[in-house]
């Protein structure tokens, strides 16, 4: 028990309630826990749950003491803009201050779903929310569990990953009770999500939409809606010599504790160069893991082995990626070695995250 004085040293105490991500029918025990995480997010509490993306932390977006509770939960520098979640399209006219066409057209191709759009903010989202920008990130996650709760949460849900700032994002609930319990008044779970990387965010404010970060919604499949599309060079370079467009990016992000590098070229000369590397660490007293596809794994020794999939499935290699991230946390692994993919499509997001959690380091052999 606290006693008053003591109190803000205590931790809060995180409750943990099951919630199916995308049922047809809730029951009304499930109908139940949104409307009490719902009023959690209204009273300005932080709830964590589920989406088709990673789990998000959220609060209310057009309270500035939810999202100041956000920066705080997570360790976020207050400079890196929040995503505002809504559950409606016309939801959105509050919060911005134009809505461009090329909105109305990516909206009706790809929400609900894994797109971010940044568009010119409106009065009422506060510079708390969007990390001081006059700009607001805007997206309408799948799943009908998630879009219930927007809605008892008052319609505006600021939510990044639910992970302590710098960490591999949370595909699981036990994941994001690692990282929050005791920091957050509630976490949804809802089991394994279904794409393990975060939404592809597009810049609608430049003269030519922009992507700031790559996500399951490739490039290829923003053109087809929206004509030409640029893409952030920093996405995948770290020799541009330029800032990245969303502040977020910039940060070593994504990243396990021990030092990762990421092995290019072909299979056989990859998986000789990390058991050469793996020997060597290993002698020297390092804790050694391997992350990599099947095909490739089999052919590796490391102490701390993680399987992405099979090399063709893009989408189990997204899925499996942050969790197998963590495991070497979890395992105390201090040099990590992992695969690398083809950039183009789905694998450009897959490429982007891996690239920053090795800090670009990267041996082509
Ligand atoms: P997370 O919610 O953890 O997935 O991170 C959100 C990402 O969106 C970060 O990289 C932010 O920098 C980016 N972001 C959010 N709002 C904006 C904005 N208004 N302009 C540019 N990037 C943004
Ligand atoms: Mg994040």
């Amino acid at each position: 028990m606290c006693c008053e004085k003591r109190k803000s040293a205590c931790a809060m105490k995180t409750i943990t309630e099951k919630i199916r991500q995308d049922a047809a029918h809730l029951t009304s025990q499930e109908e139940e826990t949104l409307r009490r995480a719902g009023s959690i997010i209204r009273a300005g509490g932080l709830v964590a749950f589920p989406t088709e993306t990673v789990y998000g932390l959220g609060g209310d977006a057009l309270n500035r003491e939810s999202s100041r509770k956000i920066y705080a939960a997570k360790g976020r520098p207050s400079d890196n803009p929040l995503i505002v979640h809504i559950s409606r399209f016309a939801d959105m006219e509050r919060i911005v201050s134009e809505i461009p066409e090329e909105a109305v057209r990516i909206a009706e191709a790809f929400w609900p779903g894994p797109l971010t759009m940044i568009l010119p903010k409106s009065e009422l989202v506060p510079t708390e929310t969007t990390g001081g920008l006059d700009t607001v990130a805007v997206r309408m996650p799948a799943g009908a569990s998630v879009r219930k709760l927007i809605e008892y949460g008052g319609g505006y849900l600021a939510a990044p990953s639910a992970n302590l700032s710098g960490r591999p994002s949370p595909t699981t609930a036990e994941a994001v009770r690692e990282d929050m319990d005791g920091r957050i008044d509630m976490i949804l779970d809802g089991g394994k999500v279904g794409i393990g990387l975060e939404s592809t965010i597009v810049d609608l404010t430049a003269r030519t939409p922009q992507i700031l970060r790559p996500g399951y919604v490739t490039a290829e499949m923003l053109e087809r809606v929206l004509g030409k599309v640029d893409t952030d060079v920093t996405i995948l370079a770290d020799d541009s010599g330029q800032a990245p467009k969303a502040p977020g990016m910039k940060y070593r992000h994504y990243a396990p504790r021990g030092e990762l590098t990421l092995v290019a070229g072909e299979p056989e000369r990859v998986a000789a160069y990390i058991n050469r590397q793996t020997a060597e660490d290993g002698a020297g007293g390092e804790r050694t893991g391997v992350i990599a596809t099947q095909e490739l794994l089999g052919k590796c020794r490391a102490d701390v082995a993680e399987c992405l999939g099979r090399r063709c499935d893009e989408e189990d290699i997204a899925r499996n990626l942050y969790a197998a991230l963590r495991r070497m946390d979890e395992e105390k692994v201090t040099k990590i070695y992992a695969e690398s993919f083809s950039a183009s499509g789905f694998g450009t997001a897959i490429m982007n995250r891996l690239l920053k959690a090795a800090g670009h380091r990267v041996v082509k052999v």
